[in-house]
C-alpha cells in the first residue's frame, strides 16, 4: 500500500490516460493547495481510490479498458453512502455523456476544452459543498439519535392550530390518536380546556418568541396521566411542541408532599402543614374580614399511659384519638370549605393536636367545638383489650383579637391549653388578655417565691387526723402557707405547682419537712403522745436523688422517730416511672417512715396497680366525701374503696369531712381515720397544742366528743 499523503486542503485522485492532461491538472490543483494522486487508466484509478480514499475524484470519461463511467459506477457500488464527490471530465458538450455521468453517480462534470484557471476553484467548491453535505448528514443522524433516545412526543402546529406533523415518543400520549392527528385541529384532538390553553400559549410563544409550557391531565387507559408540553417557536407561523409524560414525577412529588406534610402515625396533616394552613387562612380572613379560632388540644396524662401500657398502645391510642377528632369536627358548623373533612385537623407531635375553625361568627362556636372534643375524648378507648380513659385539655386563640400571625396564634392557643391544664385538666380555656395578666402575675409570683424562704414568709398549719374508733387525735397533716408581703396569704394550690415547675419545691419541701418534724417532736415531749406527722411530698421531690438523705437528716436533727413521720404521695407521683418509684419507696421504707397515698381516686391508677407499691395508708379524696351522704354513687365508691383497701391491709383516711352525717356514714363504712373542717381546720401549732391538752382529759363516746373545734 502506498504511504499516506499528508492532507492539505484535500486529496484529489486524477484519472486520465493522457499524461499531458494529468500534468496540467496536477499543476492547477496543487496551485490551490490540493494534494494529487494520479492514475493512467480505469483499473489503476479504482485501485488507487481504495488505497488512498481521496476526498475527490477527477475522472476522464474516455479511457482505454475500463472507462470513466465504469470506474464511477464501481466506486459508487463499493461505497455505501456515496459521499465522495466525483467530477467527470467529458468531451465537448456531450449531453449524452453528462446524463450518463449523473446516472452512474457522478457529482459534477467539466467538459473539454477545460478552462484551466478555473478548474482548481471548481474542485475546491465541490469539495466544500460535499463537506457541508457531510456535516449535515452527521447532524441529521445525531438529531435522529437524540430524538430516538428522548421519550417525548414531538409535533408541530401552525398558527391556526393545525397539526403539521406528529412524532410519537416512547410514552403513549393518552387521547392522542398518534400520527393520525396530522392535518387536524388541536380542538378536535385534545379536550376543550387543554386545547384552549395550548392555543393561548402558542400565540404567546409566537408573539414573544419565548419558550412556554402547559401542564395538563388526561385520562389514560388505567389512570390519570400528567403531561407537560413545552412550546417553542420554529418560525413566525409555527411552533414545535414537545410532550412529556410527567405522571411519575407528579407521583413522586405527591409522595414527597405527603411525607413532608403528613403525620406518619395518624395520616393527618403535621405541624408544617398546619402552619401553612394557618397562613392561608390568615390571608383569606384578612381579605374577607373574617374571624377564626385555633384549638390546641393535649391529652391529660398521656405520658402515664405510654409508661404503663407501652408505646404500642400509646401509638394506637393516638391514632384512634385522631380518628375520633376527625369525626367530631365533621359537622357542618365547622368544616364547610375544607376539601376533605378533617382537613382542618393536625397533629403537632406527641399528644398535641390542633384544629382550625374558620369563619367564626361567635366565640361560643369555638367553645362548642372544644366541648364536643372534650366529650368525645371522655368516651373510653378500647385498645388492645385495654379500656383506656383519657381527658383532654384545650386552649383556644382567636384571630384577630389574640394575634395577627400564625406563630403567635399557635403559641397563645398552647399557652391557653397550659392554663386549662393548671385549672384542673379536662378543661377548655380561651386565650385572652386576662390570661396574659395572669401569666404576668405568675412571673411576679415566681420572683417572690424565690425570696419567700429567706424572708421567712412561709409557715405551716396543721390539720388534725382523728382515729374514728377512739375519737383521738392520732396525727396531723402539715400544710404550708405563704404570707405574701403584698397579696396576703397565698394558697398552696397556687404556689406549689409553681414551685414544682421551677424546682423551688426541693428547698421549700426540705424546710417543710424539718419544720414539721421539729414540731412533732415538740408535741411529743409536751403531750407524751405518739402523734404522727404527715407531710406532703410532691413528684419533683420524690424524684430528687437526695430525698432519702434529706429525710434521714431531718429525722436525725430533730430526734423524731421515723415511724411517726408519714409521707403523702399522690397516685401521679407513683405512676410516673414505676421502676424508679419502687427503688425510692424501698429506701424510704428502709428508713422506717410510713407512706400514704393522698387524694386517692382522682388519678389514673387502680387499686390493683397500687398493690405493687406496698403502701400502708390511703387517703380518700375529699371530692368523694363532699357529696355524702346524698350522692349515692360517691357513697358506693367510698364504701368500695374502704373495703378494698382493708382487703389489702391498708389504713383508710377520709379527707374533707365537713358534716356530722359524713362522719357517721364513714364510721359505718369502717373508715379508720377522718380529717376535715368538721374535726378541725388547718390551724397554727398553738391551736393544736390546745386540742391535744383538751384530749388528755378522760375519753367520752365518739359522737358526743366530736367535733373538736
Ligand atoms: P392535700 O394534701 O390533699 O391537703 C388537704 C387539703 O384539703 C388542704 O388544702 C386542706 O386545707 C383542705 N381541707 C381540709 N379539710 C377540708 C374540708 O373539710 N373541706 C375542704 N373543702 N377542704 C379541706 P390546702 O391546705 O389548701 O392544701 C392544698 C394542697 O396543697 C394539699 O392537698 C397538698 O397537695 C398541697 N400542699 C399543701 N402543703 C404542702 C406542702 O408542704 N408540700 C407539698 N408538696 N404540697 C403541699
Ligand atoms: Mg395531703
Ligand atoms: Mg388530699
Amino acid at each position: 500500500m502506498a504511504p499516506p499523503l499528508s492532507p492539505k486542503r484535500g486529496l484529489v485522485l486524477v484519472a486520465d490516460d493522457d499524461p499531458v492532461m494529468r500534468l496540467l491538472m496536477l499543476q492547477m490543483l496543487e496551485q490551490v493547495g490540493l494534494d494529487v494522486i494520479e492514475a493512467s487508466d480505469g483499473q489503476q484509478a479504482l485501485t488507487r481510490f481504495h488505497d488512498h480514499l481521496p476526498d475527490l475524484v477527477l475522472l476522464d470519461v474516455d479511457m482505454p479498458g475500463m472507462d470513466g463511467f465504469a470506474v464511477c459506477r464501481a466506486i459508487r457500488e463499493s461505497e455505501r453512502e456515496g459521499t465522495i464527490p466525483i467530477i467527470m471530465v467529458t468531451g465537448a458538450d456531450e449531453l449524452e455523456a453528462v446524463t450518463q455521468a449523473y446516472e452512474v453517480g457522478a457529482t459534477d462534470f467539466v467538459s473539454k476544452p477545460i478552462n484551466w484557471p478555473v478548474l482548481g476553484h471548481r474542485v475546491l467548491y465541490v469539495l466544500r459543498a460535499s463537506d457541508a453535505i457531510a456535516r449535515l448528514r452527521i447532524a441529521d443522524a445525531h438529531n435522529r439519535a437524540v430524538l430516538a433516545a428522548i421519550p417525548d412526543t414531538f409535533f408541530r402546529l401552525n398558527r391556526d392550530g393545525y397539526y403539521l406533523d406528529y412524532e410519537q415518543g416512547h410514552a403513549p400520549h393518552a387521547a392522542f390518536a398518534s400520527a393520525r392527528c396530522v392535518g387536524q385541529h388541536v380542538r378536535a384532538v385534545l379536550p376543550g380546556d387543554v386545547a384552549e390553553r395550548l392555543l393561548e400559549q402558542m400565540n404567546t410563544v409566537l408573539d414573544t418568541q419565548q419558550l412556554r409550557s402547559v401542564d395538563y391531565v388526561l385520562q389514560g387507559r388505567d389512570a390519570l396521566q400528567h403531561f407537560e408540553t413545552r412550546l417553542v417557536s420554529t418560525g413566525t407561523n409555527e411552533v414545535l411542541g414537545m410532550v412529556r409524560d410527567i405522571s411519575e414525577r407528579k407521583r413522586t412529588e405527591e409522595q414527597i408532599r405527603r411525607l413532608a406534610y403528613c403525620d406518619s402515625l395518624t395520616g393527618i396533616p403535621n405541624r408544617q402543614a398546619f402552619l401553612e394552613m394557618l397562613q392561608t387562612e390568615l390571608v383569606r380572613s384578612r381579605l374577607q374580614n373574617k374571624k377564626f379560632a385555633v384549638l390546641f388540644m393535649d391529652l391529660d396524662a398521656f405520658k402515664r399511659i405510654n409508661d404503663t401500657l407501652g408505646h404500642n398502645v400509646g401509638d394506637l391510642l393516638l391514632k384512634t384519638v385522631s380518628e375520633r377528632l376527625r369525626e367530631t369536627i365533621r359537622p357542618s358548623d365547622l368544616v364547610t370549605r375544607a376539601e376533605q373533612p378533617g382537613n382542618n385537623l393536625a397533629r403537632l407531635g406527641g399528644d398535641e393536636f390542633t384544629i382550625l375553625i374558620p369563619d367564626l361568627e361567635r366565640v361560643e362556636n369555638a367553645l362548642n367545638v372544644a366541648h364536643r372534643v372534650k366529650e368525645a375524648m371522655r368516651r373510653p378507648f378500647l385498645i388492645d383489650a385495654h379500656e383506656i380513659f383519657v381527658t383532654a385539655s384545650i386552649g383556644i386563640s382567636l384571630y384577630p383579637q389574640d394575634g395577627q400571625d400564625s406563630d403567635s396564634l399557635l403559641k397563645y392557643a398552647d399557652t391557653a391549653m397550659y392554663h386549662a391544664k393548671n385549672c384542673g385538666k379536662n378543661n377548655a380555656k380561651l386565650y385572652s388578655s386576662s390570661l396574659t395578666m395572669q401569666i404576668m402575675s405568675h412571673v411576679k409570683l415566681e420572683v417572690g417565691l424565690r425570696k419567700a424562704l429567706q424572708n421567712n414568709e412561709l409557715y405551716l398549719l396543721y390539720q388534725p387526723q382523728i382515729d374514728v374508733s377512739s375519737a383521738q387525735i392520732v396525727g396531723v397533716e402539715a400544710l404550708v402557707r405563704w404570707r405574701h408581703p403584698e397579696r396576703g396569704i397565698v394558697s398552696p394550690t397556687e404556689f406549689i405547682p409553681l414551685a414544682e415547675e421551677t424546682g423551688l419545691i426541693v428547698p421549700i419541701g426540705e424546710w417543710v419537712l424539718r419544720t414539721a418534724c421539729n414540731q412533732a417532736r415538740a408535741w411529743q415531749q409536751v403531750s407524751q403522745r405518739q402523734l404522727r406527722m404527715a407531710v406532703n411530698l410532691s413528684a419533683r421531690q420524690f424524684k430528687d436523688e437526695n430525698l432519702t438523705q434529706i429525710v434521714l437528716s431531718a429525722l436525725h436533727d430533730t430526734g423524731l422517730e421515723p415511724r411517726l413521720l408519714e409521707l403523702e404521695l399522690t397516685e401521679g407521683t407513683l405512676m410516673d416511672d414505676a421502676r424508679a418509684t419502687m427503688a425510692t419507696l424501698e429506701q424510704l421504707r428502709g428508713i422506717g417512715v410510713r407512706l400514704s397515698i393522698d387524694d386517692f381516686g382522682t388519678g389514673y391508677s387502680s387499686m390493683n396497680y397500687l398493690k405493687r407499691f406496698d403502701v400502708r395508708a390511703l387517703k380518700i379524696d375529699k371530692s368523694f366525701i363532699s357529696g355524702l351522704p346524698q350522692d349515692s354513687e360517691n357513697a358506693a365508691i367510698t364504701r368500695a374503696i374502704i373495703a378494698m383497701a382493708h382487703g389489702l391491709k391498708m389504713v383508710v383516711v377520709a379527707e374533707g369531712v365537713e358534716t356530722d352525717e359524713q362522719l357517721l356514714l364513714l364510721e359505718q363504712y369502717g373508715c379508720d381515720m377522718v380529717q376535715g373542717y368538721y374535726l378541725g381546720h388547718p390551724s397554727p401549732q398553738e391551736t393544736i397544742t390546745q386540742m391535744l391538752q383538751e384530749q388528755c382529759k378522760p375519753p367520752r363516746p365518739v359522737q358526743a366528743k366530736l367535733p373538736l373545734v
